[in-house]
């Protein structure tokens, strides 16, 4: 049936981001806690219709490592879209960083595997259903009370991306090369997002420039340096007790040796682009690839308790 936009009760704000905002909510006649996000579109119903068909594939997504949807509607002014999800109690990945760097902590190769892990499944799990996840970021990773890490804010819908053209910029840090590009991307190009959001997670610091270097001039050197230069390495830092294994060491060549390696002109303007560098993504791994690498392995068999590493983070 019809989801009433009138049953939800703000309880508070999570967050906003370049689309709309993010709230806790209560749904009035269950008492159910909830996220709503809600996101500016444009006013034509004929794109409202649309857009609703399109949001229904949210809620017929069933995974662990994908948060619940419950609905999707239209705001009673008509010019916004409510999307329900699943209220993940310790919030984003990028909310989790900034606590363990206030605590000047850093997160263990055994949390890091899981992390892994889990962005994998959900990937793969988008993925044989032909969605590519087109904003994998630290902000896009959710964390539950139980230490369950799931994705959110996919592109299921490409009406919802041509409606928002207007508030979304379109450009993220953490887009893959050939994307930055304006070239053709893939599944694969999640998994280029993906990797750079492991090496944040495992330095506490975005992984480029590399450390030691100078800052860049501004975002579109940052872009271009993303675009052409190597990605650092997993660095010991054997007096915080990190110690990268050789396994995860691997793994983070996997992903981004083999997304650079190849060089070659850019066929649509080769006067231009004659020094360009396009990293290949051809050669880049897709994430079923990746969940037999040995790191990944290993880290399925362990045991681990995230639920107390979460505790830990917001002394619950
Ligand atoms: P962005 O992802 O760019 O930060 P969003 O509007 O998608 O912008 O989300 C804003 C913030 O809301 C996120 O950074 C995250 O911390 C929080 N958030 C989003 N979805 C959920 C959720 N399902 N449960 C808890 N917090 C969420
Ligand atoms: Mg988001």
């Amino acid at each position: 049936g019809e989801l009433d936009p009138n049953d939800y009760e703000t309880l508070e704000r999570l967050g906003e981001g370049a689309s709309g905002t993010v709230d806790k909510v209560r749904d009035r006649k269950t008492g159910k806690i909830m996220a709503l996000k809600i996101i500016t579109t444009s006013p034509n119903p004929a794109v409202h219709k649309q857009l609703l068909r399109e949001l229904q594939f949210l809620n017929e997504c069933k995974s662990p490592f994908i948060v619940d949807h419950f609905g999707s509607f239209l705001t009673s002014n008509d010019s916004c879209i409510g999307i329900l999800m699943e209220f993940c109690e310790a919030g984003s990945l990028d909310s989790l960083l900034q606590r363990i760097k206030k605590r000047r902590a850093r997160t263990s190769e055994k949390v890091l595997g899981r992390m892994a892990e889990s962005v994998l499944g959900g990937l793969d799990y988008l993925h044989e259903r032909k969605i590519i996840h087109r904003d994998i970021k630290p902000s896009n990773i959710v964390v539950t009370r139980k230490g369950e890490i799931k994705l959110c804010d996919f592109g299921v819908s490409g009406e919802l991306v041509n409606s928002m053209a207007g508030t979304f910029t379109g450009t993220s840090y953490y887009m893959a090369p050939e994307r930055i590009q304006g070239l053709p991307y893939s599944i694969k190009s999640d998994v280029w997002s993906m990797g750079l959001t492991l090496h944040e997670i495992a330095h506490n610091r975005f992984p480029f420039p590399p450390e030691g270097e100078p800052p860049l001039q501004g975002p579109i050197e940052l872009l271009n340096f993303i675009v052409a230069q190597p990605v650092p390495k997993l660095i010991d830092s054997p007096a915080e007790g990190v110690v990268w294994s050789a396994k995860a060491q691997d793994f983070i060549a996997q992903w981004y040796a083999r997304s650079h390696c190849i060089a070659r002109r850019l066929l649509s303007d080769p006067v231009e682009n004659k020094n360009s560098l396009v990293r290949d993504p051809s050669q880049r791994p897709y994430p079923r690839d990746l969940f037999k690498h040995p790191w990944i392995v290993e880290s399925s068999k362990r045991n681990i308790n995230l639920a107390k590493w979460v505790a830990a983070l917001y002394e619950w």
